[in-house]
Formats: C-alpha cells, sequence, structure tokens
C-alpha cells in the first residue's frame, strides 16, 4: 500500500533504467546549454553588491541609534543577509570557484562569518536534501518536528506538536521566523560535536560572527543607553558601567530629549564603534533642535 502511494505521488510509471536515461540526457543537454558555467563576473558584481547591502545597512543602523525605525533595519539588513546566504548555498553546490578551497573559503566567510551558520554542518545536510528531494525518510528538510509532510508524518505527532501541525497552515510563516534561530543551534550544536581543525576554524569564525553581532547591539541599542539613562546626566555618565562595557566616550541622548543640552555634549554627540572598527557617525545632540 505505501509503496503503491509512493509511486502515486511520484508520478511516474517508467522504470528505474529508462528514469536514469532520461536523466543523463537532460543534464548533458544542460550542460551543452552552458548553464553549468561558471559565472565569475556575476558572483563578482553579486557579491560587491551585497558588501555595499550590508554596509549601507550598518551605517542606517549606527546612525538610527535607539529608535523604533530599527524595526526597518531590521527587515532590510533580514533581505541583505539572506542574500549573503545564497551565496554560501552557492559556494556549497561548488559553483562559485573551480577549485574546492575557494569554494569552501567563500562559504565559510558566508556561513560562518556572515550569517552565522556552519557551512560545515550545512553542505552534507543540503547535499542529502538535493539527493533525495522530498524523501520522507531521506531528505532531513522534511523531517521537521513541528510541521507534516505527509499524512504518516502528521499522525505520528503527539501533543503541542500535534496541535502545530495540524494548524500548519496559518502557522508556517510564523514558524518560518523561528528557523534562523534552529539555523544558529544547530550549527552551533555541530560545532561542539565536532573535532579537528576545519572545526576550529569554523569555530573561530562562528564565534567572530556571534560577537560582532552582540557588540553591534551593545554599542547602539543598549538597554544601558536608553534615552532614560542618558537624562540621568552626569551620574550614569561617571558611572561607568557603560563606558565600562562598551568602550564608550560620550553618551548619546535621544533626540526627544525634553532637557536642551545641559551638559559639554550640546552640540552633537559622537558615537564611536569599537575601536578596531574606526567608524564615527555624528548625530545631532539635544541641544541643536531644541535651540
Ligand atoms: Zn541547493
Amino acid at each position: 500500500m505505501a509503496s503503491l502511494n509512493q509511486e502515486g505521488t511520484a508520478g511516474s510509471a517508467s522504470s528505474p533504467t529508462s528514469r536514469w536515461r532520461e536523466y543523463t540526457q537532460l543534464s548533458r543537454q544542460i550542460k551543452q546549454a552552458g548553464l553549468l558555467d561558471r559565472r565569475r563576473a556575476w558572483y563578482a558584481a553579486k557579491i560587491s553588491l551585497n558588501l555595499a547591502l550590508l554596509a549601507a545597512g550598518g551605517a542606517a543602523f549606527v546612525a538610527l541609534e535607539d529608535s523604533w525605525w530599527q524595526l526597518v533595519t531590521a527587515a532590510y539588513l533580514a533581505v541583505v543577509f539572506t542574500q549573503l546566504a545564497f551565496v554560501g548555498h552557492d559556494a556549497g553546490h561548488r559553483q562559485i570557484f573551480r577549485s574546492r578551497r575557494g569554494n569552501d573559503l567563500a562559504g565559510l566567510l558566508h556561513g560562518n562569518l556572515g550569517v552565522g551558520v556552519s557551512f560545515g554542518w550545512w553542505v552534507p545536510k543540503h547535499n542529502l536534501h538535493h539527493s533525495n528531494p522530498n524523501h520522507e525518510d531521506l531528505d532531513p528538510d522534511i523531517g521537521i518536528a513541528v510541521l507534516a509532510f505527509t499524512v504518516g508524518q502528521a499522525r505520528d505527532k503527539r501533543g503541542l506538536v500535534r496541535f502545530i501541525a495540524r494548524h500548519q497552515g496559518f502557522l508556517f510563516f510564523p514558524l518560518l521566523l523561528l528557523e534562523a534561530a534552529h539555523l544558529h543551534l544547530a550549527s552551533a550544536k555541530a560545532i561542539v560535536r565536532g573535532r579537528g581543525r576545519a572545526n576550529a576554524v569554523e569555530a573561530t569564525l562562528l564565534l567572530a560572527h556571534a560577537a560582532g553581532y552582540l557588540t553591534a547591539l551593545l554599542l547602539v541599542l543598549s538597554p544601558l543607553q536608553s534615552p532614560e539613562s542618558s537624562r540621568a546626566g552626569g551620574s550614569s555618565e561617571s558611572g561607568g558601567v557603560q563606558d565600562g562595557v562598551v568602550g564608550r566616550g560620550l553618551l548619546p541622548a535621544g533626540p526627544d530629549d525634553p532637557e536642551p543640552g545641559t551638559g559639554d555634549d550640546a552640540g552633537g554627540v559622537w558615537v564611536a564603534l569599537a575601536a578596531g572598527a574606526g567608524v564615527g557617525v555624528q548625530a545631532p545632540g539635544p541641544g541643536r533642535g531644541q535651540a
């Protein structure tokens, strides 16, 4: 019964040998049409554009400071990081460079450092997916706890997971928001389980990603730097928690600060990124708009 169903869903009545013949024929045709040729110029342009878009997002993030407009930055950066991930995906398929080394390097920089997903963990999983697309037992991408892709999967679920799967039509897109967290977590788990030099390189790049992300958050969006804490004035400035944590010289003041510049930073506030980054953005101080 099960095999009949599978035949039905596969929608093919041909024998494995003739299917294989069809596949090799199609594969040859695709190759001859040049569809698998490497497009170096295209990747050079794509990677450069991605970096420019990322830099623009970073500049906007720093310039906006503590503002609800950062929600727009977040959505924008989500799109940009996905573009980085696409390049990582193509490196995983060894599509960018001829050498394995070149593709691995591109994959590590885009995956581990860029988006915080382990390239070494993701590539074998993704290859399994391409070798067995939509195969209930062999495609890891349809073995998702909270989703059911077949009647059998739906039947096997219990409790909360069953409830979620039952309403997956509505819950699919909200659940998709958690996929990034899942990818980060699975990557970290794979690194902890892993051994050897390649794993150490992966771990270092993932940690660099996490450190960069947290540093940017603490420098620009730290709760310690809310308008309330800057209104406290000198006391928090000398309190040093902020300075100690983020190594920052001056406190930012909310643009809506009701008290026009009482301190000597009334003219403008410098927001400095970590010393190594060497990036500074000047934002108007509280005194300027109110005066
Ligand atoms: Zn793929």
